[in-house]
């Protein structure tokens, strides 16, 4: 999402640079071409027009920083006109949890949009807060709705609602009964959706929302569907009062204009993002981590919380006593390919670097995803005692590899001289001398 917004807006502020004041006429060069980029976005116009005339006014004005370049100032407005076209700063909790549990959240949105899967999504969210969540199949029209939901239940480790009922407010009504009863502190309820708005589903959907009083009516929303997805919210939000976003399939689109507008349309928040379909591939919605990704400014607390959930801490505590005892093998490297490859897709990874916004496509063919499993497979292929000793490996245990992996004897020499090299290099960090030199050096 909004890759080719950070690269456009990049380059629009060169243009800025090498000047000495921000002024109406090369104002309005780069406000131009800052138009060019929203609009290929797929922002909308009118949304587009509001941002680059708060933009203006504040650049001409008074409110630029001192101490900062033309070029720098500029980034700093933009990126302040960003957060607040996108909805502020995000409330401490993006879901508003009753005070008297159960806290009801109610998933409404178009068929397909992936109201099913945001909901284990949601689940598994929850389940990190310490939250017992119960999820509500109620969707009885699409065929196999309700085992999907069970299923991604399943998957997300949380119990779902199993009833004869066929009524879907009757469906809600029991749930919320039974989630009373059992202690389930968050009743997620999985509405139907239809191919379009339709005045059957909305009364529906007011029928359940009338019965259940949820605390949030969350609207799932297809990034991919651009500006259709804005009218959808808008009018799902005129019959039910929504609370909040949901905006899903974010990894298949590039331009991102969605999320600006939806806050505009409805007045009402972007809460979490889906960017996959596993269930991981889920993230709250942070307004001005989302302004600093778009300029290139990188998300590096995101990077660090992704990282948190992902890296087992003793592993990675056992593997720096290796380290530091330079008794890094082979099986050590794997274990590293495994942790980056847990972390998710290198240009997810990438992308949340400061600066690296703008170059990910270069690295990526550098450091693909594909080349850390084509390592992996060739370690997979050694034996334990090769693992732990790389001079076993002669000409003969190479062909044996590379025919076991499916890769080339050459890959094979390369990760070995890769790692040596890393070995070689720990080994100097270890090393009380190196480091005095270093630490000359550097003074
Ligand atoms: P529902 O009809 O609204 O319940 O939609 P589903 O949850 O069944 O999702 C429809 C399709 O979209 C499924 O194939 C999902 O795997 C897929 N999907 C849902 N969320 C995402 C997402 O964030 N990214 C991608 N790539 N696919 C998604």
């Amino acid at each position: 999402m909004f890759d080719s917004l950070t690269q456009k807006l990049s380059q629009a502020m060169k243009s800025l640079r090498g000047q000495s004041k921000l002024t109406e006429a090369n104002l309005e060069t780069v406000l131009r071409e800052v138009r060019m980029a929203l609009l290929e976005a797929d922002v909308h116009v009118s949304v587009a027009r509001t941002f680059l005339q708060r933009v203006k006014e504040k650049a001409l004005g008074a409110e630029v920083m001192q101490g900062l370049n033309p070029a720098q100032a500029f980034i700093d407005i933009v990126h302040r006109e960003l957060v607040e076209i996108m909805g502020g700063q995000a409330p401490e909790h993006p879901i508003a949890f009753a005070a008297k549990p159960p806290t009801v959240v109610m998933m409404v949105g178009l068929q397909g949009a992936g109201k099913t899967t945001s909901c284990g999504k949601l689940a598994v969210f929850l389940k990190k807060l310490g939250r017992s969540p119960l999820l509500v199949p109620a969707d009885v029209y699409r065929p196999a709705a309700i085992e999907q939901l069970h299923a991604v239940a399943k998957d997300a480790g949380v119990p779902s609602f199993r009833t004869e009922e066929k009524n879907p407010v009757a469906i809600c009504a029991a749930a919320l009964a039974e989630a009373k009863l059992k202690g389930w502190d968050v009743v997620v309820l999985d509405t139907a959706g239809r191919l379009h708005l339709d005045e059957a589903l909305m009364e529906e959907l007011a029928q359940i929302k009338a019965a259940t009083s949820p605390d949030e009516i969350l609207f799932v929303a297809d990034a991919m569907t651009g500006q259709d997805a804005v009218r959808s919210a808008t009018a799902f939000h005129e019959k039910l009062g929504i609370t909040g976003v949901v905006l899903t399939k974010t990894d298949g689109d590039t331009r991102g204009g969605a999320a600006f507008s939806i806050k505009q349309a409805t007045g009402q928040p972007l809460k979490f993002v889906g960017e996959g379909e596993k269930l991981e591939d889920f993230q709250r919605f942070h307004p001005d981590r989302m302004a600093q990704r778009i300029l290139g400014m990188g998300d590096v607390l995101s990077l660090i919380e992704h990282a948190k959930d992902k890296i087992d801490e003793k592993e990675a505590e056992v593997m720096a006593k290796r380290l530091a005892k330079n008794q890094f093998t082979l099986e050590d490297m794997r274990k590293q390919f495994q942790q980056v490859q847990k972390m998710g897709s290198m240009s997810k990874i990438l992308g949340m670097l400061p600066g690296m916004g703008q170059i990910k496509e270069q690295l990526a063919t550098v450091a693909t995803d594909k080349r850390i499993k084509h390592l992996e497979a060739i370690i997979n292929s050694m034996t334990p005692a090769e693992r732990n000793n790389h001079n076993l490996l002669d000409g003969k245990r190479k062909r044996r590899i590379a025919a076991g992996c499916g890769r080339p004897v050459s890959e094979i020499n390369q990760l070995i001289k890769q790692y040596v090299e890393t070995k070689k290099m720990m080994g100097q960090m270890n090393d009380p001398k190196f480091m005095a030199r270093m630490q000359r050096m550097a003074k």
